[in-house]
């Protein structure tokens, strides 16, 4: 179906449907014409004959007004009486052929507002813009009239207004504040109430500023699960137009659809990129994050932490005590890290941090933070005291992520070779050796930049 276009009301008659429509007629009326002759014949015959033998002295004019008047004293009774049979069955065709037209108009109007909301959806690729979409597709059902969405909020909860549409931008104002308390959802039916002032009117259309109402409540559902409500009122005495609920029912099942399609696809991208045991993100979202980070002009420092003797943990105290020492390192380290620098499980015990615009004093400084942390958190004995080594490596010291994240690992190697539970920055001159393509190093001793215990 084309974009803003509708064949609705202009079909034209071609000449294939003028011979079907004759034809038709033809076959509808065979008979009728000698049939009515016949009976005219009779008619007259038996007029002129009545005439004649009641009244023989009649002659010439006389006779032939007489013959006419007691034809026309038969015809027009019976003629009337035929009319009003032939009227009474033709009115009640026509009412059927015009209920059957409109009928078929709105089925028309329907499909094509369906295909074309599914094509706006299809288009929206956010939350946001579904409910962008939802309000646009609002306007053309519903106009003027007061109309708002309600959708659950991530606890389901509670029910939020995410959409108002009409002249009253507050909407209906449905004063409902949970999916449970909303008869619509609860029941997971459309809800028609012609007058709020009904014994059996839901509660939350008493005491609406624009007094006694009709109102419309249409469940969305996500999945199966019933998350919204979308809510149509309008002040007696305006009705309720049956035509408009299908649409808004239409619209509540391809919102709903919609958004579980896109919850969906978020859940599984976001699986995809986390990690599921401490819910860092994994290597291959950090990657994109700071290639993203970086075609925005971001610098960073890069730092790689990896947990020590963690081995020897995990076989003193069980593998769940080394998988709390595991969250534990991930709490502490959201806790020091800002909300725009990027961290992820490496693999293992092992984990990388992008500092954005950091300096390496900076990052340093938030490793010793990360330490102190550590400390803190096993001090009441809810996990098994445990460290961390790190190795700090700016971005200068090499041309991409994997080769300064090499770095970084170069410098945790000299920290865990100089006793471990320290961050040792990453120096071309001592560590560069062995990087491909690079200058023969001078060689000099590593930062050990601090040391706890
Ligand atoms: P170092 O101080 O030199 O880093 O010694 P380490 O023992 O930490 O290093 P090593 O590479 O020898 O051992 C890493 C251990 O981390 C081995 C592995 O069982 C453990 N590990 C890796 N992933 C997990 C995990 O998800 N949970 C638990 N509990 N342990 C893990
Ligand atoms: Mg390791
Ligand atoms: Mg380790």
């Amino acid at each position: 179906m084309g974009q803003g276009s509708s064949d609705i009301g202009s079909a034209e008659a071609s000449a294939d449907d003028v011979v079907e429509a004759t034809a038709q007629i033809k076959r509808t009326a065979r008979g009728a014409v000698p049939v009515a002759l016949a009976f005219s014949f009779i008619v007259q015959f038996c007029a002129g004959w009545l005439v004649v033998s009641r009244y023989p002295e009649l002659s010439g004019l006389t006779l032939i007004s007489a013959v006419a008047f007691a034809t026309f004293a038969v015809l027009t009774p019976m003629v009337s009486l035929i009319y009003v049979v032939v009227r009474k069955k033709g009115v009640v065709q026509l009412a059927e052929s015009i209920a059957r037209e409109r009928e078929m108009s709105n089925d028309a109007e329907r499909r094509e507002f369906e295909t074309r909301l599914a094509n706006a959806f299809e288009m929206a690729r956010t939350e946001d813009e579904v409910i962008a979409a939802s309000g646009r597709a609002l306007n053309l059902v519903t106009g003027e009239d007061r109309v708002e969405v309600l959708l659950a909020d991530n606890s389901q909860a509670h029910l939020e207004q995410t959409i108002t549409s009409g002249h009253d931008p507050a909407g209906p104002g449905c004063s409902v504040d949970s999916p449970e308390g909303c008869v619509a959802a609860r029941r997971g039916q459309t809800q028609i109430f012609e007058d709020s002032a009904s014994l059996d009117a839901c509660p939350h259309l008493v005491d609406r500023s624009y007094g006694q109402c009709a109102s419309v409540c249409v469940p969305v559902s996500i999945m199966g699960r019933t998350v919204g409500v979308v809510h149509w009122s309008e002040p007696l005495p305006k009705r309720i137009d049956r035509e408009k609920v299908n649409q808004l029912e239409v619209l509540a099942n391809q919102l709903g659809g919609r958004m579980g399609m896109l919850r969906v696809v978020a859940e599984t991208s976001l699986q995809a990129s986390t990690d599921p045991l401490t819910g860092l993100m994994n290597r291959r979202a950090f990657e994109n994050e700071v290639s993203k980070q970086r075609r925005g002009g971001n610098d960073h420092t890069i730092v790689m932490a990896d947990l020590d003797e963690f081995k020897r943990l995990n076989d003193a105290h069980g593998h769940e005590s080394g998988d709390r020492a595991l969250r534990t390192f991930v709490t502490v380290l959201k806790s020091v890290i800002r909300p725009e620098d990027i961290a992820c499980r490496y693999g293992g015990e092992e984990f990388v941090v992008a500092f954005s615009d950091c300096s390496i004093d900076e990052a340093v400084a938030a490793c010793e933070r990360i330490r102190e942390g550590l400390v803190l958190a096993s001090a009441d004995g809810s996990v098994v005291p445990f460290t961390s080594s790190f190795g700090v490596a700016a971005w200068g010291a090499a041309a991409t992520l994997p080769e300064v994240i090499a770095c970084a690992d170069r410098a945790l190697y000299e920290a865990k070779s100089n006793g471990r539970n320290r961050a040792v920055v990453y120096s071309r001159s001592t560590h560069g050796q062995t990087m491909e393509g690079e200058q023969e190093p001078e060689m000099s001793n590593g930062s050990a930049l601090s040391e706890t215990s």
